[in-house]
Parts: structure tokens; sequence; C-alpha cells
């Protein structure tokens, strides 16, 4: 059994002071935590009005043995640490020793405990601070707390809470991210008389986003899993298309504390900046485990912030880990799938006639593609074997390996390209990849400071608004690293003599003003790197907007190296450049795959 002590006063100033019972969600935060701290592996949490008239949280912990029971209700008191040196290594959630003193001093509470060794439990009733039962009672092991009519005896404070339905929605978030922290704690939340929320316990991460989140961010999830020196990180990101306008889907634990922390959400940021639109955020559910020597968990009275002690390190790693595990084919937005595991489709199951047929039009409509495109080439070929016909064009883009792996189908609405590539449909957005392949193309030369430029001949002159030209002028540098060479004319006449290699095709003053207009609307950086980097996107995105035409063959080099990028599922502005249907989906589809 944890003997309970009340902490020295040098203890006291060290930890960090502020209320933490200010509302109903704290209330249940701080008799939550408690339980988990008991090592309880099944909690009851049962509210109603909000919390604000009743609160009962029910665990099968250790309990309190009944001669400390009353300690444990005096403020400072706790069995978590001893003094101030504790503090360093100490790994449970609490440790303040305040929570049942403050929050019996500003409700009614009754307490009932029964520890393993004790033969009877206790009943324990306090109201706002004062005693008013101390007796024996019937329970079974573990400890139950009822909060009653919180703040009656501070009307203040009580006209500040908010709704009751607000002030239970800060709850029903509360048990979500407890569910999430403790996959091996059974949970059930009980809002007002309906059981709202429940968990296994049987540690399965995934499930427990199930059943908190629903089924479509279950579905849209990559695992992580990765140590570091003492550091561990795991769990699941979501694939960019799961990302909201706000922060709330980042949802990340240290040591299993539910925590806010700028540092993360800078590496999420970064580790995201290539996938995501701006002002987008990820969903993540992100484990990490350090040790405790390396966190200070007592900054803040409700311990929701943490300062690491070797934060820089921290984020490079978590960008690593993020990044490797974006980097991955399964990140090509799946229209369809399922949570549930897929069932294995036996071969004999499916019914192959029709499909034969299907494979034979796509076939023969993908031969009078190519043929007509062949025979423009060189009309003595024969054009029969469409991989044959295909290695007649050896390209530096079209390796042997790529043709075996995709095979263009066509085009579709002058705009997407119908792709079979690994036993699924991809279909690729043009534009989008052609903004793609040239951004990365400018970006890898601005890396290694090549030279990213290419004359025109004569100079095109251009002429710009008052603004327009003060952007230019003071950014004149920055155009100039990506490949513009812009230069007064007279009056508001400029000249651009130079253009990145990348857009030569294009005519520049085509899409120069409509570049202007984009670079100017954001926010100006002072960093050289990030204008730079806006200009290339602004520059391609800018100069692929015209409706161009591509041959089945150009399409199919763009393609090949749009492949072989390190992202090449999203452009520069986050937007997905391709799209697939697993032939499962597909089969599905059409009904001869029934679940
Ligand atoms: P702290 O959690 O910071 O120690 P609290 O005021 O929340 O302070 O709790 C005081 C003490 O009461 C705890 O240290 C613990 O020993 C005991 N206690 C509180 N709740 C429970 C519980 N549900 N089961 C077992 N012991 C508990
Ligand atoms: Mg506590």
């Amino acid at each position: 059994m944890k003997n309970i002590n009340i902490l020295d006063s040098n203890t006291i100033d060290k930890i960090a002071a502020g209320e933490v019972v200010e509302r109903p969600s704290a209330v249940v935060k701080e008799l939550v935590e408690n339980s988990i701290d008991a090592n309880a592996d099944a909690v009851t949490i049962e509210i109603k009005d909000g919390g604000i008239s009743f609160i009962r949280i029910t665990d099968n912990g250790e309990g309190i043995d009944r001669s400390q029971i009353k300690k444990a209700f005096m403020r400072h008191a706790t069995s978590k640490i001893k003094s101030v040196e504790d503090l360093i290594s100490v790994t449970s959630l609490g440790f303040r020793g305040e929570a049942l003193s403050s929050i019996s001093a500003v409700g009614k509470v009754e307490f009932l405990t029964k520890t393993k060794t004790d033969f009877i439990g206790t009943r324990y009733v306090v109201e706002g601070g004062r005693e008013c039962v101390f007796e024996d009672a019937g329970i079974p092991d573990g400890t139950t707390i009822i909060v009653r009519d919180l703040f009656f005896n501070v009307p203040a404070r009580k006209k500040f809470l908010k709704s009751p339905s607000s002030e239970g929605n800060n709850i029903t978030e509360l048990i979500e991210h407890m569910i999430l922290s403790h996959p091996n704690i059974s949970f059930k939340y009980i809002y007002n008389g309906n059981v709202k929320l429940q968990s296994s316990g049987k540690n399965d991460i995934k499930s427990c986003i199930y059943n908190v989140y629903g089924r479509d961010i279950a579905n849209g999830l990559i695992e992580v899993k990765s140590i570091r020196d003492d550091i561990s990180i795991h769990g699941f990101i979501g694939k960019p298309e799961l990302a909201r306008a706000t922060r709330n889907f980042e949802i990340y634990f240290v040591n299993n504390r539910f925590i806010k922390s700028t540092l993360i959400d800078r590496a999420l940021e970064e580790a995201y900046k290539d996938y995501l639109m701006l002002h987008k955020y990820p969903t993540v559910f992100l484990y990490f485990e350090i040790p405790s020597h390396l966190i200070d968990v007592n900054v803040h009275p409700t311990k929701r912030e943490i300062r690491f002690f070797e934060g820089e390190a921290l984020k490079c790693y978590i960008v690593d880990v993020i990044k490797n595990a974006l980097i991955n084919k399964e990140l090509i937005k799946e229209i369809v799938e399922e949570y549930h595991e897929k069932p294995s489709v036996k071969e004999s199951e499916i019914n192959k006639e029709p499909f034969e047929t299907i494979n034979h039009i796509i076939e023969s409509s993908y031969n009078n593609y190519y043929s007509s495109e062949i025979e423009k080439e060189d009309e003595s070929t024969d054009i029969n074997d469409k991989n044959e016909q295909l290695t007649l064009f050896d390209d530096k883009f079209i390796s042997e390996e790529s043709i075996k792996k995709h095979r263009i189908i066509g085009q579709l609405f002058n705009t997407y390209w119908l792709i079979e590539f690994e036993n699924k449909l991809f279909i690729v957005d043009q534009h989008a990849a052609h903004e793609k392949v040239n951004y990365e193309r400018l970006i890898k030369k601005l890396r290694n400071n090549e030279n990213c430029s290419q004359n025109i001949y004569p100079p095109i002159v251009v002429s710009l608004s008052n603004a327009e030209a003060q952007y230019v002028t003071k950014y004149n540098e920055n155009f100039l690293n990506v490949g513009f060479t812009i230069e007064h004319f007279g009056g508001l006449d400029y000249t651009i003599s130079t253009v990145p290699m990348e857009l030569l095709s294009q005519n520049p003053a085509d899409y120069f003003h409509e570049m202007l207009d984009e670079l100017m609307e954001g926010k100006n950086s002072k960093e050289t790197e990030t204008v730079n980097l806006k200009i290339a996107t602004m520059a391609c995105k800018a100069s692929v907007k015209g409706n161009m035409h591509l041959s089945v063959f150009e399409a199919d080099k763009l393609i090949s190296e749009l492949l072989t990028l390190e992202n090449p599922y999203n452009c520069p502005h986050g937007r997905p450049t391709i799209i697939s249907f697993s032939k499962y989906e597909i089969e599905k589809m059409f009904k001869r795959i029934v679940n």
C-alpha cells in the first residue's frame, strides 16, 4: 500500500501553482488521472448537466487504505512524490496533491474506496470542505467518487461556467483523449444517461481511434513506429486528405499524457509542408515515449504543457519519422477503402468472363490510341504488340522498368490520364502533374545551386503596376535566384531576359502578372529561401494554367517522371496529382465481391 504524505513547503513552492478545478472538465481530468495512477484497468465516467450537477467516476484500482483517506483530502497530500528531487523522475499523471482537497472544497463529494487488504470499504462524505460522514461501506475493490453541485458554495465561479452542453463537450473531448492515451484501459463514458463512448482496453490504438473518430479517419491512417536512442515514436498519421482547418486533430501524447506543444506542432507543419495547402493541418495520433530526465512536466498546473530539454533534436526526429511514413506509395488517395480486414478474394469466386470483355475493350482502345500516334512517327511499325512499340521509342524517361510497371489507357476530359499500375487504376491530373514535375526540377536546381535560367531572345517587355514594380524591385535578387532576370526598361516597363529553364516553353508574358498577383497576395516573408520557393511555386502554377495538349508519349514521359519523385502525390499547393481505385474496389463496385 502506498503512503500518502504532506509535501513540505520547499516542494510546494517548486510546484507549478494555479487553480486546477476551474470547470467540470478539469474535475473529471483530475479524477480520471487519479484512477489511472491507481493502476485501474476499467474506469467508468458518468456526467449529468455537463458535469455541473453530477460527476461519478468508478475505477477498479488500488483504492486508499482507510487510515489514509482523510489525509488524501488535505492540501498537498500525495503518495506520488515525496520531495523536490522526485519531480525529476515523476511518471504518474498527478503529483501536486491538490485535486481531492480543492474539489471537495467547492463541491459535495462522496468518496467510496476499498483496497484489496481492507476487509470492508469506507464511505467518506465532504461538502464544501466540511466532513460529514465517515463510515463502513460494503463495496468492491476500487474507488468511486461522486461530485454533486459543483461550485454550490462559490456562486461567482458558477456564474462563469458555460452552458451544460458546452461544458459537457469539453468533458467528451477529454474522455476521447483519455481513451486514446490509455488504450490498455477500458473506459465507459455515460452522458446524461446514455453510453456515449466505450473502449475495449485491449491495447489496440487503431480500434480506439475507430471508436472515437469513426471510420473515415481510421481508414486514412499510416502507421509509424520508430525508436532512436532513448526516445520512441509510434502511432498513426493521417494521409493528407484527412487535413483539417484547425489543429484539433493533431493529437499526441508524451508518456501517455495528452499535451499541447508548439515544438511538436512546428515539427508536424514541417513534415507535412509539401502535402498540405496553406492553413490546413494534419490529423495525427502520435505517442512519444521520452525518458523523464529529458522533459519537465512541472511547467503548468494542468500539466498540458511540457518542456523538452533537447527540443531541436526531437523536432528533427519527428520530421524524419513522419516524412518517411508519408513517402509511401499507399499515400495515393484511395477512393474507397474499408477499415475492416479485407476478405481475401478467391480467384474462383470472381466471374471472369465479363472482365475479359472489359479488358478487351480497354486494350483495343489503347491500341487504337497508340496506333494513330505511332503511325505518325513510323509508318512501317508493326502495331500489334504494344510493349514492343514502346521500346521502339526508347527514351531516358521511359525505362524498361516503368514500361513494365505502368500502362496508359487514355485521356479523359482532356485533363486526366488513366493508367493501370500494379493492380490499380490511377487517374493523374495532367495539370497538377505538370506543375509538380516542373516545380521539383526547379527546386532541385535551386537546392544544388545550379544555374536555373535560360535566355529568351529578344527579351520581352512587360508593363507593371506601381505595386508590381515595387515588388519586383524589392525581390529582384530572389527572382534572379530562381531564374528570372528582370530589369528596369523605363517608366513602368521592365524587361525579362531569362526565365527558369523548366518554364522555357511558356511565354512569361502570359503568366507573369498572374504570378505576381499570387505572390503579392500572400504574406511577405524575409527569408530568402522562403521567398525563392514561393516564386518557384507560383511560377510553376501560373505557367501550366493554359490548356496544354500532350500526346500519349509526352504524357508517358510526364507520368514516368512524376512517379520517380519523392512525393508524386500532391502538387506544390497540396492538391492531389493522383487518385486511385484498386482492382478490389472496382470489383466491389460491380458487386463481384460481396462482403
Ligand atoms: P495527487 O494525484 O496529485 O497525488 P490528489 O489530491 O489527486 O493528488 O490525490 C491525493 C492522493 O489520494 C493520491 O496521491 C492517491 O494516493 C490517492 N488517490 C486519489 N484518488 C485515488 C483513486 N481513485 N484510487 C486510489 N488512490 C487515490
Ligand atoms: Mg490527482
